[in-house]
């Protein structure tokens, strides 16, 4: 059901997005490293999942938020969720002590290339929300990243796929341009799941209405489409309270609380970091959208800061893909990302 609102895992299950998935399998086999891309809820898990289950591959797909512990990635949940993955597809009779306190990544690196050889199949180790790496170990996941590193010069059956929604931050810790990064200068290929253009958001509430046999009118549609945009997050949920209450006012209402408190819980975390982030979010979602005008609203509400720790404020939120700048007329303007979030924000 395209209104299901768990990731989807079969193609039959997945809205357009034809050329991505085409693309994705294709990258996965070809490339050693695939870097996946998009804000949040433009269906990259579901993707993941989808091109591993269709692909002539064996795939392993860890949540990297899964492994998480108190703040910081347990090494311990992470080789737990990668050993279950090994049981899974029958790794034992390598006759390899599966044991995460025993067992390095590396080992488990090791055999997931031997498997591989001996059945000549490519396999992929998909790791979604990957920008969390950067709490695992002492030293920011440069540990996991020598790891990987270690794969690509050593595994010819074993090829990776990272992927986030916090584009910035993925890049920076994935460090292909750094040249004291682990993996400096390695070959990988980059794909970006962008949301649905307008009319193919109508269209995919359309196709789900009709999946379901329900007929909504065309102006609920677009008007639903007008306020959540072409995100298929927000569309499924959506169309998912208004199977459930058939009433658009109440599914579009319904739609905009769910995601207050996803939202609320990842403003949250954002704001144990910087209460001025909020502010900064605050002034952009009402429309305040220069440099300096951010930076005046920001100062009213928190007290004065300094242009460059300003700055560096903006640009770590635009590395979490919460907002961006666009140019217009010559003029820089940042605006918030994702107009629900926007929504939200705003109150
Ligand atoms: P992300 O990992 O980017 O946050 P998900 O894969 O979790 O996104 O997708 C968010 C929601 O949108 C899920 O309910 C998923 O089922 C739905 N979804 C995403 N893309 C599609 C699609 N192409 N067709 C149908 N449903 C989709
Ligand atoms: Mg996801």
């Amino acid at each position: 059901m395209l209104f299901d609102p768990r990731p989807k895992e079969k193609k039959e299950e997945l809205f357009d997005r034809e050329k991505e998935l085409f693309e994705l399998m294709h990258s996965v086999v070809n490339y050693p490293i695939t870097v996946l891309l998009g804000i949040r809820r433009t269906g990259k898990s579901s993707i993941i999942k989808v091109s591993l289950n269709e692909s002539d591959v064996t795939g392993i797909y860890i949540d990297v938020r899964r492994a998480m512990r108190g703040g910081r990635i347990s090494d311990e949940k992470l080789k737990t969720q990668l050993l279950g993955n090994l049981r899974r597809i029958k790794i034992k009779e390598l006759g390899i002590k599966l044991e995460p306190t025993s067992i390095d990544l590396t080992d488990i690196f090791d055999v997931l290339n031997s498997y591989g050889k001996k059945r000549k199949r490519i396999v992929v180790l998909a790791f979604d929300e990957a920008q969390y790496f950067r709490f695992y170990g002492a030293r920011g996941g440069k540990d996991f990243l020598l790891a990987v590193a270690y794969s690509y010069d050593n595994h010819e059956w074993l090829r990776f796929l990272f992927s986030g929604s916090e584009v910035g931050l993925l890049h920076d810790f994935l460090g292909f341009e750094d040249s004291k990064a682990p993996l400096f200068g390695r070959i990988y290929n980059e794909i970006t799941l962008e949301p649905f253009p307008r009319d193919l958001s109508v269209e995919f509430l359309k196709e789900g209405f009709r999946e379901v046999k329900i007929d909504v009118p065309q102006e609920h549609l677009e008007e639903a489409v007008n306020n959540l945009d072409g995100i298929p997050g927000w569309l499924v949920e959506y169309g998912y309270h208004y199977i459930h209450t058939r009433d658009h006012r109440k599914a579009l209402e319904r739609t905009f609380q769910s995601a207050q408190s996803l939202i609320r819980s990842e403003l949250a975390e954002l704001e144990k970091r910087s209460e001025r982030y909020l502010e900064i979010l605050k002034a952009i979602s009402l429309g305040i959208n220069r440099w300096s005008k951010i930076k005046e609203y920001v100062e009213t509400k928190e007290g004065h800061i300094t242009n460059a720790r300003f700055s560096s404020l903006l640009k770590n939120l635009g590395r979490m893909s919460w907002i961006k700048a666009e140019l217009h007329n010559g003029k820089k303007t940042y605006k918030i990302v994702d107009p629900v979030v926007e929504k939200v924000i705003r109150g």
